[in-house]
């Protein structure tokens, strides 16, 4: 027996069961379409929401930064990282997001692991969506705190959790996804503030999916429910709709100078490049100046949905541009999802443990990149291989 037996068994099992990752490799900006091992594919995978990934905009104002300031940060920001471009941005985001203050992270990943620690140790109480993302989930266990996780969207169910247990605790926080990424539901976050403001604590969201997406011309999910000024802490990224990279805190100011202070990867990692940084600025530039790409998103959100359903596919409880097209076991999600291929379209299966068992899927990622013929093609594609598949009739 070698010391790594155990891997080459549980990797194997993954493909017994239809849960091995095969990941493709792309050689193409991404868009609409990818060249995907050399063949042209229609794009259902990314979360590149406004097509924003390869503008021409902000492709050039990442060329302008390299070519000012050069590729990398240097060192962590706290020592000799922090460039004009980082602060330019900061202020800029929470201007965008109509709060006192931001600070930018190298991922969304890591913004939920410095946030969340910061805020927590291990004499306090976290309450947690039972579906929340990895991100978060990680962020809590390094907090230290006690995790306690209440039932999918249910202030209810967050309500008596808190009664249960606050009182055997010196702080808390209350932590949500806004959008959740792999049904496309929307978090209660009204309700959710009505519950934090009664028990007086801490509420944060993590609005990966909702910016650039929902909200008034995709300010997110704060502006979508009218509660500016009332959710102590909003997590988003800057690698979906903004079609960059990074991550971001916006919220009260003190908070955002806390984590300039404890906020490990920030602390501990190099800053986001100045071309990535330059990147995101321009982003929020267009995102400021029009409307335009959050609606055409929205508009082919509404299309391909009410045409998918109309074929008679599941597209489950999605209130966004996310479309899950359930299928129920893996396997299948896994079939559906190599025949696409073969008819040129990119969807991929997700599977156990990114959702639960009996649950597999083929997530739809809609873009404001995507032409409405583009969209029937991939339509198109559902229906044959739905058909054959006996998923529809
Ligand atoms: C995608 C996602 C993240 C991670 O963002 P990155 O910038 O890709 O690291 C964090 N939280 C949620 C809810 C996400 O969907």
């Amino acid at each position: 027996m070698s010391k790594i037996d155990w891997i080459t068994q549980e990797i194997a099992g993954l493909k017994e069961a239809g849960l091995y990752n095969t990941i493709r490799t792309l050689s193409s900006p991404q868009g609409a379409w990818l060249v995907v091992d050399g063949k042209k594919v229609l794009n259902f995978c990314s979360n590149n929401y406004l097509g924003l990934a390869n503008h021409p905009r902000i492709v050039a104002a990442a060329k302008d930064a390299a070519d000012k300031y050069g590729v990398g940060p240097g060192a962590v920001r706290s020592i000799a990282g922090t460039m004009d471009l980082h602060l330019e941005l900061e202020k800029r985001l929470a201007a965008f997001k109509g709060v006192e203050a931001a600070i930018t992270f190298q991922s969304g990943f890591n913004a939920n692991l410095a946030t969340i620690p910061a805020l927590v140790g291990k004499e306090d109480v976290i309450f947690s969506d039972r579906l929340n993302h990895a991100s978060i989930i990680d962020g809590c266990r390094l907090s230290g705190g006690k995790i306690i996780a209440y039932e999918h969207n249910s202030p209810e169910s967050l309500e008596e959790a808190i009664k249960a247990n606050l009182s055997q605790y010196r702080r808390a926080l209350i932590v949500t996804d806004g959008v959740f990424s792999m049904d496309g539901d929307i978090a209660p976050l009204d309700k959710i503030y009505e519950v934090a403001k009664k028990y007086d604590i801490l509420l944060m969201v993590d609005d990966a999916h909702g910016e650039g997406v929902i909200g008034k011309g995709g300010r997110g999910i704060v502006d979508h429910f009218g509660l500016h000024g009332k959710v102590d802490v909003e997590v988003g990224t800057l690698s979906k709709a903004f079609g960059v990279m990074g991550g971001v805190v916006a919220g009260d100011k003190a908070i955002v100078e806390w984590l300039r202070q404890r906020g490990r990867p920030f602390l501990f990692s190099s800053a986001l490049t100045a071309p990535d940084t330059a990147a995101c600025l321009a982003a929020v530039d267009l995102l400021e100046e029009s409307t335009e790409l959050v609606d055409k998103l929205w508009s082919n959100s509404n299309y391909f949905k009410a045409e998918m359903k109309q074929l008679g596919f599941d597209t489950g409880v999605s209130q966004t541009p996310i479309t899950p097209v359930m299928l129920g076991e893996a396997p299948l999600a896994q079939q559906f999802s190599r025949e696409l291929y073969a008819e040129g379209v990119f969807g991929m299966a997700i599977g156990y443990p990114t959702v639960p068992q009996g649950k597999a899927r083929i997530r739809v990622m809609i873009s404001a990149a995507h032409s409405t013929e583009d969209l029937d093609q991939g339509l198109e594609a559902f229906a044959k291989v739905g058909k054959r598949l006996g998923v529809i009739q």
